[in-house]
């Protein structure tokens, strides 16, 4: 598969992901210890650490963190280069701390309880003050740095109908990462286009997976609509967990073409024999109901791109209707427009 945001990374299917996931972010015997750096102390006295610890610390400290055995670095030593750049550049000074760097999202998002090990092309960098020139900088000079995202200080992605859609700005690099979904029926990999999808960071017992389970232990997850999918992860949690028929919605592009991405990626996981493609998308943002994807095999899976209080003039209702909403946004007119679903839950 090849990467709908960029074109050239690869994109591996959901089985492969899983299979390596113990591995991927472990040091091996040969790894230095741990830096385990201060992130709120001043960049000036972490260096004068480094100095101390007999490092030019700018030439050497860097380049002294990647193993000579597995090749891999430590997230704090990837973060203090990211950091050196930007300072370099004249966006942060010696008096800022690691931290305001930004948000470091690893590539395959997994519930860690240790810090990560990073090989090529393993990290993409979420902050704010940077530029496109130093995002440049840090994808060409720092092997583990996938791309660089500019956050806007607002969740990405369609909070409110009306208010139009929101997106990050992709300023160097590659922005499609994915996240490990785990649920009682198994786990799932979900990939993102990180600029435009808004962050959400994978736990163990998550709420939202809790509450799927609980619907499924009450056994009402037989035919379900998700209304707002987003890229897909209660939608295809769903079908995962046994649900004859599932239909995903989503009124932003980039979440359907999400959608359309983890359909293919879990396809072997989701028992998917076949897809079809009936219709094609038209704009950014959709209004009726436009029918994107077919799915079948173990489930039957429809694909919407259309706004939700729209969805049932074409979709048919069904037993069980997920709105996992933006926090914050008023929901009143959406659970009115699916009350011809058995029963409408609130997510
Ligand atoms: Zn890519
Ligand atoms: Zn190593």
């Amino acid at each position: 598969m090849q990467c709908p945001e960029c074109g050239k990374c690869p994109v591996l299917p959901a089985e492969e992901v899983l299979a390596g996931m113990s591995e991927v972010y472990m040091a091996c015997q040969d790894c230095s210890p741990e830096p385990n750096l201060d992130k709120g102390r001043p960049l000036r006295e972490l260096l004068r650490d480094a100095e101390r610890r007999g490092m030019r610390a700018k030439a050497e400290a860097p380049g002294a963190a990647r193993c000579g055995s597995c090749g891999k670095a430590p997230l704090d030593a990837v973060m203090f280069e990211v950091m050196l750049v930007l300072q370099e550049f004249g966006l942060r000074n010696e008096g800022d701390a690691l931290r305001s760097v930004g948000t470091p999202l690893i590539v395959f998002g997994y519930p860690l309880a240790f810090p990560p090990r990073l090989g090529p092309r393993s990290l993409i960098i979420v902050g704010e003050q940077l530029t496109k020139e130093a995002a440049e900088a840090m994808t060409s000079r720092i092997p583990e740095i996938k791309g660089v995202i500019l956050s806007r200080g607002d969740v990405p992605g369609l909070k409110d109908y009306s208010a139009g859609p929101r997106e990050n700005s992709l300023l160097s690099g590659c922005d499609l990462r994915a996240d490990v979904v785990q649920s009682i029926f198994g786990e799932l990999i979900v990939y993102k286009s990180q600029a435009k999808i808004h962050i959400e960071f994978p736990r163990q017992n998550a709420p939202k997976m809790m509450i799927l389970e609980e619907l499924s232990f009450k056994g009402r997850i037989d035919e379900v609509v998700d209304g707002l999918a987003g890229p897909g992860t209660l939608g295809l949690m769903c079908v995962l967990s046994g649900a004859r028929r599932v239909v995903l919605n989503d009124a932003w592009l980039p979440a359907v073409r999400n959608i359309l991405l983890n359909l293919e990626a879990n396809r072997k996981i989701l028992g998917i024999d076949e897809i079809e493609h009936p219709e094609a998308p038209t704009d950014a943002v959709g209004q009726d109901p436009v029918l994107v994807a077919r799915a079948s095999g173990a489930c039957e899976i429809e694909v919407y791109h259309g706004d939700l209080t729209r969805l049932f003039t074409r979709a048919k209702p069904a037993s069980l209707c997920l709105i996992d909403h933006f926090p914050g946004s008023r929901t009143k007119e959406l659970v009115d427009a699916c009350r011809c679903c058995g029963n409408v839950v609130v997510i």
